[in-house]
């Protein structure tokens, strides 16, 4: 069995398919799929999604690229709608450097807020991070990691960045479909992860990998994913598979880590 454990489904190019991208989906062997707000007014849909669709479950959160718009009273509606019984997971939050440095101490403000609220609820905190892996690992250390956990999706970064994230013990780590374009440059670390720290994602509907490189991504297509991943880290595919189903069960939907 296979967890997409990060697809943002609410999108329209994606959502006005939804019924047949989760039937591909159940097919291919996904059992369950997360799906990660990136404001309010997504994490009600997605706690929506979650009511509607017994496979979909919800993280809810302000992503940091939104938090400009994000108010407290916002975050207090967050907080009130976190204890919906399939809310696994608090995010996507993190930061996010790459496209505007003009909202950096919002976003650890928020950054800082949603660790709190995941470690208050004991879930695992959904991070972002896009050129600034360094300082989301140190916010992440500066709040005492070892009473929380978390799972930073897409990594990019570092061997040193791996092995930080691989230091807290909580902590995973999840690749995306770049890793199968040609000119996907970060194999020297990604080939280190270790089977027990490592998660099935999509991204949808963002990158898509390889055949379906620059379409609408969507969860069925995380084999091609997952394939290419078992080629760099060099495992069977099935052990791969196993050990990240095993993996998402135990941070997402067990809660079992301890503190
Ligand atoms: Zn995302």
């Amino acid at each position: 069995m296979i967890i997409d454990t990060h697809a943002h489904l609410y999108y329209d190019n994606i959502k006005s398919h939804l019924p047949d991208v989760l039937h591909k989906a159940t097919d291919i062997g996904i059992e369950k799929i997360i799906v990660p707000a990136i404001d309010l007014e997504t994490s009600r849909k997605v706690i929506e999604l979650s009511d509607k669709y017994e496979i979909i479950f919800a993280s809810i959160g302000v992503h940091p690229c939104e938090v400009q718009n994000a108010s407290n009273k916002d975050f207090d509606e967050i907080i009130k709608l976190s204890s919906h019984q399939k809310v696994v997971a608090i995010g996507e939050t993190g930061l996010d450097y790459y496209w505007d440095l003009t909202f950096k101490d919002k976003q650890i403000e928020f950054f800082e807020l949603q660790i709190d609220l995941a470690t208050e609820l004991k879930k695992p905190v959904v991070i972002h991070s896009r050129n600034a892996v360094d300082d989301a690992i140190e916010i992440v250390k500066r709040k005492s990691p070892e009473s929380f956990s978390g799972h930073f999706h897409c990594l990019s970064g570092t061997f040193q960045n791996l092995a930080q994230i691989l230091d807290l013990k909580n902590f995973y780590v999840s690749y995306c479909g770049n890793v199968t374009f040609k000119k996907f440059t970060e194999i020297d670390f990604v080939s280190n992860t270790p089977l027990d720290r490592i998660l099935s994602e999509t991204d949808s509907p963002f990158l898509a990998p390889v055949p379906f490189r620059g379409k609408v991504n969507e969860p069925a297509y995380i084999v091609h994913t997952i394939k290419k991943l078992a080629g760099i880290i060099g495992t069977d595919y099935q052990e791969l598979l196993s050990a990240m189903y095993q993996n998402a069960n135990k941070l997402y939907f067990k809660h079992s880590y301890e503190s």
